[in-house]
């Protein structure tokens, strides 16, 4: 996205900066989520998180009473088994009224939050209304702590590119349209964290703000084109489109200032989220910082000899989000010569360790001392793994396992001839190849 591009820079702005910059953004007073408490267990959801349903009877049999239940990959089915527990415990006949028109606590009105089940406790009565609770971490600068030293960890790497847009724009001589990419940790404080590293308080972002023209009839190209370059990015590390799909947000759940906003989603085992969002934002960020700072950031186009406030596409993804995806889509469980067999399919270029490096016997220093060798020729270039121990069909085992795309085995015919084994972790494949061809071969493999 950066360096093969001539349209993008990269930038790495701060984690801390000025409070007046997440007051300009709007985080300060709008980075919320709305959130229950259960009075009585002292756990608190997210509304959007939490769900409830109206459990009724066919043939206007009656109201049953109101399951809660916490986001899963089967709602309607976990949320059924919820209902027939109900059924049984009043001691109802008849049939419950399906599919469960399941909805989330924001939602909820006054008179059914009262019925609503904590899932806690399973009780009703427990549950206040959604109420806002800012996702943003506090720090205090300088040697004082009182309300003029708070400053904010960044619950996002946006804002940084936003206010280095002009310094980025004129020192890297950049005309729009064109792109500022930023990579870095970005820290909230999510009241659920959980799904491994799907959802957690800090974690990494890779965000890129594309500026762009403000006529109203070009945002839409930008926008269509950055949901392809971004779907076709994901597969080409080995997403697998099976599990991805699209998810278009309605115009009437925008923010004022969006234009659009589609999610790339995953299927992963806990249900179909949120991977990346590519939103429209207009010029919102810059407009905002303008009137905050006082300090023009408008672009000068020399073509059209014009002033403006450019608009942006915004395609933003966690790191961590994308690397369970990945790991999702590359678990694989087969049989080799009547063995099972787990293995990681990463592609390549995305394996964690690129090479295993095995010398056939360990008591031989011959073959020792060959192997050392390409390993430390190898290690120069890509991370790899040396490993002495247990039979090679092991070796080979532990490396599928942990997703490494190729092993090396240096034998007593590489004393002989200078070629080594490379066995290939899909196919299992052996190959005989020269050690002076390795090099070439894994850029191929690897960079492509
Ligand atoms: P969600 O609805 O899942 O909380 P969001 O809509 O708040 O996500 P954005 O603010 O659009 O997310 O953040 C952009 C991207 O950053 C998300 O698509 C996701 O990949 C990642 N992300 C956001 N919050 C977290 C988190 N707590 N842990 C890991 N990744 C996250």
């Amino acid at each position: 996205m950066v360096h093969s591009r001539d349209d993008m820079v990269g930038l790495d702005s701060s984690i801390i900066s000025s409070p007046k910059v997440w007051e300009a953004s709007g985080h300060v007073a709008g980075f919320v989520d709305p959130m229950v408490d259960c009075k009585v267990s002292k756990l608190r959801y997210r509304a959007d998180q939490l769900f409830y349903a109206k459990v009724e009877l066919v043939d206007d049999g009656g109201v049953v009473g109101y399951i809660s239940l916490l986001d899963c990959g089967d709602l309607q089915g976990e949320a059924t088994k919820l209902a027939e527990k109900l059924k049984r415990k009043g001691g109802k006949q008849g049939t419950i009224k399906l599919p469960l028109d399941i909805k989330d606590m924001t939602k909820a009105t006054e008179d059914e939050l009262v019925l609503i089940p904590s899932p806690a406790t399973g009780e009703p009565g427990s549950l206040t209304p959604p109420r806002s609770f800012n996702l943003m971490f506090q720090t205090s600068v300088g040697a004082l702590s009182d309300g003029s030293s708070t400053a904010y960890l960044r619950p996002e790497t946006a804002q940084g590119i936003f206010t280095n847009f002009k310094n980025v724009q004129s020192t890297a001589r950049v005309k729009i349209p064109f792109g500022i990419a930023q990579i870095g940790k970005a820290f909230r404080n999510e009241i659920t964290p959980r799904n491994f590293i799907f959802r957690s308080r800090e974690f990494e972002q890779m965000e890129i703000e594309y500026f762009i023209p403000p006529e109203e009839e070009v945002w839409e190209g930008f926008y269509s084109g950055w949901i392809d370059t971004a779907w076709s990015w994901l597969t080409s590390i080995g997403m697998r489109e099976d599990l991805m799909g699209k998810e278009v947000h309605p115009k009437g759940d925008l923010a004022h200032y969006a234009r659009a906003c589609t999610d790339i989603v995953f299927k992963f085992p806990f249900g179909q989220v949120e991977l990346q969002g590519v939103a429209a934002r207009g010029n919102y960020d810059l407009t905002q910082h303008q009137a905050s700072s006082g300090k023009s950031m408008e672009y000068f186009d020399e073509a059209g000899k014009r002033k403006y406030l450019p608009h942006v596409i915004e395609p933003s993804i966690g790191v961590d989000r994308l690397f369970l995806a990945l790991i999702c889509s590359a678990y694989a469980e087969d049989e080799i010569v009547g063995e099972k067999r787990v293995v990681l399919k990463f592609h390549p270029s995305m394996a964690p360790i690129k090479v295993g490096i095995f010398p056939l016997v360990k008591n031989k220093p011959e073959i020792m001392e060959k192997a050392r060798g390409i390993h430390d020729q190898l290690k120069k270039r890509y991370n790899v793994f040396w490993d002495v121990s247990g039979a090679i069909g092991r070796r080979y085992r532990r490396m599928d396992e942990a997703g490494t795309p190729f092993c090396i085995t240096v034998d007593f015919d590489t004393l002989e001839d200078d070629t080594v084994t490379v066995r290939e972790r899909d196919s299992t494949k052996q190959t005989r190849m020269k050690v002076d061809d390795l090099l070439a071969f894994f850029d191929r493999e690897i960079n492509g």
